[in-house]
């Protein structure tokens, strides 16, 4: 049975095109079970009181109850709804019932023309060729159905007229033997068509599959950190407008951001290479991603910046809590084949809250709390609190009021003598930057510098002061030099660094008695920038001085790579150099490191003649402190470069 409902199917495999028949087969349904009504009506009222009645009534009626019965059962039929299985069966049921019911309808007819007179006979056959052509035309996509209607009833059918000796029943059976074959050569035709259609069709849906799979990819790799296989910056922002809407509408909805921010990654880059670099985020990644849930999403930001995101109203100690824990995870060790890593990170936090306006305000918090944490808690977590909002919003209004003063006549100078060490001479003057705001009084620049540093006032201070510091440099004796301090923005833009060299060449001072001085940590934000802006200046003859040194990262291992004329120590190691050894240590091995790297070196902070007496006794070549002279007006540099200090040897 199985292989006769096989065989009366198309016999085609191809799920695509069995669906496609049985789309088409069913469209074209009522318009044959329509022709066919029409067709047994027509023939039943024909021979209707010529031949019995259940043949002009019962059968008919049988006939049209069993079109009824299937139209109905098929019209539920929905192609796009059924599997291929299914639609392969109806198929075949569809094939089998079509067989059976043309020949009912054959055998009908031919069970009728014995009762009929020749006008009827004619009448009969007509309709039977107009069923014939309809049934062939709407099961043309059912192709072994219509070969076997044609092999078992048409054929029968055109024999019995064909063989009938009366001329116009010869003329209508060859006629319709000519269209039936027509009709299977279009049939033939219409098939290897739709079979193409079909077959391009899945190609072109393939190819779109491919296509969108492919754009797929693409929008999953955009949002996707390359490296780290993280989510990405634009993720992480997408999230964040996401979760700030929705805590915005609904206070339960609430969320906090985390910066989190490597510290010492720059010099493992610089150190290891790119290489070990690569690994050290990767494993960053890793262990921040082991903190990842269905609350805590985590990013890579860019560079050695990672965030998270937490979900909920999580109190802040929860919120520190687990700061430190990223912090402490992040502390260990990173074991690589090239090296052992060690690394810490600080994070900003910051919780959102009612008087936020919007995400970027709500991640300027969580930077500002990261700032903090730089500064001056490394590698650990600082949540934006109330106490850092005062202090937040004091920054913001001191570099309100420093953009809007006069730099001309508010900002100026003072200078603090650099002695030698041996003969007491002052060698240099180290020019510091003096704000008196017209509101505050005098603001000190370990105050007002660092703010305008964050901003880009600091680009329109400095000129101003490296422009007196060089005058000022210009009354004194030709042995004596001007050390300047630099921030970071004032040698990593371009345009600010052009606009030093060019007061440097039109100062008309010899460029070996300026020395600029730049700290360790600015140098670190970014060190291959720094090291070419620092190379540009020195190839003008000026000095570069390392500051601070000590209180950075203190890794020895690049202070080689920078074009360094000094050092200078930081005062932090001296002021309890008498008293305790590890200051000592720390500040001999610096000595020391000067010393065989060839650079001057110079201990700043001097308070003590016990201070003096010991870098003296270490080998220091030079100093400056209070012990020797605080910070003075210009007007009194002269005298303290003609008289210089008395340096008593105990
Ligand atoms: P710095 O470059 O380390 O400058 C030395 C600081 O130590 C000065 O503070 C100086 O007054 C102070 N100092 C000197 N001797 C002693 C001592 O014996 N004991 C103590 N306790 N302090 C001593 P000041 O003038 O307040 O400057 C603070 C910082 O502000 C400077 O530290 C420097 O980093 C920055 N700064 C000052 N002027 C400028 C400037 O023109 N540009 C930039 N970018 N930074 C500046
Ligand atoms: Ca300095
Ligand atoms: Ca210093």
């Amino acid at each position: 049975m199985n292989r006769l409902l096989a065989g009366l199917t198309s016999g085609d495999s191809n799920p695509d095109l069995i669906r496609a028949q049985l789309d088409a087969f069913l469209r074209q349904l009522p318009l044959l079970h329509l022709t066919l009504l029409v067709s047994i009506i027509c023939i039943a009222a024909i021979f209707f009181g010529h031949a019995p009645d259940y043949l002009t009534l019962y059968v008919p009626a049988a006939l049209m109850a069993v079109f009824f019965l299937r139209a109905m059962s098929l019209r539920r039929i929905r192609t796009e709804a059924v599997d291929d299985r299914t639609a392969q069966r109806v198929l075949r049921v569809i094939a089998v019932l079509a067989v059976l019911l043309a020949a009912s309808f054959a055998a009908w007819s031919l069970a009728l023309l014995p009762h009929g007179e020749e006008q009827q006979k004619l009448h009969a056959l007509f309709f039977m060729c107009i069923a014939a052509i309809c049934t062939i035309f709407c099961l043309a996509h059912v192709r072994a159905a219509v070969f076997t209607i044609i092999a078992l009833i048409i054929g029968p059918i055109v024999l019995y007229f064909g063989s009938s000796g009366h001329p116009i029943f010869t003329a209508m059976a060859i006629n319709m033997a000519f269209v039936v074959a027509a009709m299977v050569y279009v049939l033939q035709t219409n098939h290897r068509t739709l079979t193409a259609m079909v077959g391009s069709q899945k190609e072109l849906s393939a190819t779109q599959a491919q296509a969108s799979c492919l754009s797929d990819e693409n929008l999953r790799l955009a949002h996707l950190d390359s490296l780290t296989g993280l989510p990405n910056r634009r993720q992480f922002f997408a999230r964040l407008e996401e979760r700030f809407d929705l805590a915005s509408q609904d206070p339960c909805h609430g969320f906090a951001v985390a910066l989190i921010d490597l510290d010492g990654f720059k010099p493992v880059n610089d150190l290891y290479g790119h290489g070990v670099g690569d690994k050290v985020l990767l494993e960053v990644g890793e262990r921040l991603q082991a903190f990842a849930s269905d609350s805590i999403f985590v990013a890579r930001l860019g560079g050695d910046e990672f965030g998270l995101m937490m979900d909920g109203t999580a109190p802040d100690s929860e919120l520190t809590d687990l700061g430190q824990a990223v912090c402490t995870a992040l502390q260990q060790p990173y074991e690589l084949p090239e090296a052992l890593v060690k690394l810490s990170a600080s994070i900003g936090l910051a919780a959102h809250g009612t008087d936020q306006e919007s995400p970027r305000q709500l991640m300027e918090l969580a930077d500002y709390a990261l700032y903090e944490a730089k500064q001056h808690h490394r590698g650990s977590t600082i949540l934006f609190s109330e106490g850092l909002d005062i202090q937040l919003r004091e920054m913001m209004q001191l570099d309100l009021e420093l953009r809007g003063s006069d730099l001309e006549s508010d900002f100026g100078l003072e200078f603090q003598p650099v002695v030698d060490a041996d003969s007491g001479r002052v060698i240099a003057f180290e020019a510091l930057a003096r704000w008196s705001s017209p509101s505050r009084g005098p603001v000190s620049p370990a105050v007002f510098i660092p703010i305008a540093e964050r901003t880009d006032t600091i680009n329109k201070i400095t000129p101003i002061l490296f422009g007196r510091a060089l005058e000022a440099a210009a009354q004194w004796p030709r042995d004596v030099s001007i050390s300047f301090n630099l921030s970071v923005r004032d040698i990593m833009s371009p345009s600010a660094l052009m606009e030093l060299i060019d007061r440097i060449d039109r100062s008309g001072i010899d460029p070996s008695r300026i020395i600029l001085e730049i700290t360790e940590t600015a140098l670190m934000l970014d060190f291959e920038v720094a090291v070419d802006a620092l190379e540009l200046l020195k190839q003008r003859g000026v000095q570069i001085a390392l500051d601070d040194f000590g209180t950075g990262y203190s890794s020895l291992g690049y202070v080689h790579r920078l074009p360094l004329d000094k050092i200078k120590i930081d005062r932090s190691f001296l002021a309890d150099i008498d008293s305790n050894p590890v200051s000592l240590s720390i500040v001999k091995t610096i000595i020391d490191l000067s010393r065989n790297l060839g650079l001057g070196c110079v201990a700043e902070g001097m308070e003590t003649r016990a201070q003096v007496e010991i870098l003296r006794t270490l080998g220091c070549e030079a100093m400056q402190g209070y012990f020797f002279s605080r910070p003075v007006a210009l007007t009194q540099t002269g005298p303290l470069a003609l008289s210089g200090f008395a340096m008593q040897v105990s």
